[in-house]
């Protein structure tokens, strides 16, 4: 699997200092270009809520007294409904690997995972079971334990070590006859491990099976080549590495070869062939449209563009280089000044995505402190600290920091730590 790490412009080390490698990074320049870059504050939590970028600002007041303000009901005719499969596509080019026409913006990752879990079981009928593995987010966890209810449906589930994630042999050894679908995430929200979507496909493949991938933790960090590994199905979200906002909408991707089958189950008045007919009965939109329930998130979907922009203008290839060495720089600067905390990570940089996560006992207290001081990393229980190194608004002496600011909290040198 092509995952970039080749690629990675510095070498990044213990013995080199944040400086020179921000000094050596080829995408330093990019940072300057998010609203919050010029103060202290320590942002390591990119891979929850991205940074917005300075643009965006100008983007959001030029649409409400232009757009919306000066174009209204006209707006819809002229640019907005065609916002979901046009932004799409461009998720698709610029972070997917996919051709345009199988990525759609619409509702919330859960929901869209709803409804691919439901409509990939009914691509496979007489099958009885959903695989996924026990530390998927919760959210996965819960979509397919209401549409195996729903459905009548087992779930199959994957017991997997918290500091790795589901392997290609896990998924061969419980996909049967039997498999519906395999919904499993790119990188592991709490470790990090980074799938071998391609390997884990073909198994499922093998088996006659769906997958459907959560690319939330991926998508805008990652390159993934959906089209070439042959995924049925995808989801994501573009808050996180996409800093389209709080709340911004999520994307669906559904492999050309499938879509014209698929059936979802929120039939509404937008996924139909054409919805200004009003007409009597739901009649799905050919092509990836057939996704979309009710009206489109305009605003929502707004911010996310400026950040295809930046990746567009890099190339996500870079984006990857830069995120391996800042993980690999974070690792290297932990395992010397942290020396009684645990990487329950991947320390391979091919087997890992964006994040990574350190475990001690006193974690949640040391984030809090962290939190107090204007450093901003994640908390995932059981005891672990997340670091989300989104690779162009953080640079390696802003993680240099932040490790120094866990140590000052871990030796006491913060008194509201205690
Ligand atoms: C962030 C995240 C989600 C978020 O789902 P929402 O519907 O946007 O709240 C889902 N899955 C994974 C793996 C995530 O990391």
């Amino acid at each position: 699997m092509d995952t970039g790490e080749g690629a990675a412009p510095v070498s990044a080390t213990a013995s080199s200092s944040p400086e020179q490698l921000d000094a050596r990074d080829p995408l330093a320049h990019l940072r300057e270009r998010f609203i919050g870059s010029e103060s202290d504050l320590v942002y390591l939590d990119g891979n929850s809520l991205g940074r917005p970028l300075r643009v965006t600002a100008s983007r959001l007041a030029e649409f409400v007294e232009s757009s919306w303000g000066g174009r209204l009901i006209r707006g819809w005719d002229e640019e907005w409904l065609e916002l979901p499969t046009s932004i799409g596509d461009r998720i698709a080019d610029v972070c997917l690997g996919a051709a345009p026409g199988q990525t759609v913006v619409a509702d919330s990752t859960t929901v869209l995972l709803y409804k691919l879990v439901r409509a990939a079981v009914a691509l496979r009928p007489g099958r009885t079971e959903i695989v996924l593995d026990r530390d998927n987010f919760p959210t996965d966890r819960y979509v397919a334990q209401g549409v195996a209810e729903e459905c009548g449906l087992r779930l199959r589930w994957i017991d997997v070590d918290t500091s790795a994630g589901v392997t290609a042999e896990q998924v061969a050894a419980v996909v049967g006859s039997d498999t519906a679908v395999v919904l499993l995430s790119h990188v592991a929200y709490r470790s990090g491990w980074l799938a071998d979507v391609a390997a884990v496909t073909a198994c499922a493949h093998e088996a006659g099976a769906l997958t459907l991938w959560d690319l939330c933790h991926s998508v805008g960090s990652v390159p993934t080549e959906l089209d070439r590994w042959g995924v049925d199905l995808a989801v994501g979200c573009t808050y996180k590495y996409l800093n389209g906002g709080p709340g911004a909408p999520a994307f669906a991707y559904v492999a050309a070869r499938l879509v014209d089958e698929l059936r979802q189950p929120i039939r509404g008045w937008m996924g139909v062939r054409d919805p200004f007919a009003m007409g009597p009965d739901y009649e799905p939109a050919p092509g990836i449209r057939r996704l979309l329930s009710g009206t489109p998130p305009v605003i929502g979907m707004l911010a996310v563009q400026d950040m295809l922009d930046v990746i567009g203008e890099v190339g996500i290839d870079a984006v990857r280089a830069k995120s391996v060495a800042l993980t690999s720089a974070a690792v290297a600067w932990a395992a010397e000044r942290l020396p009684e905390v645990r990487l329950a990570s991947p320390s391979d940089p091919a087997r890992r995505g964006g994040h990574l996560t350190w475990t001690h006992p006193a974690m949640r207290e040391v984030t809090a402190a962290l939190w107090r001081r204007d450093v901003l990393p994640d908390y995932r229980d059981p005891g672990g600290l997340r670091l989300g190194l989104s690779p162009l608004s953080t640079s390696f002496a802003e993680t240099s920091a932040g490790l120094d600011a866990v140590r000052a909290v871990l030796d006491g040198r913060d008194a509201r730590a205690r």
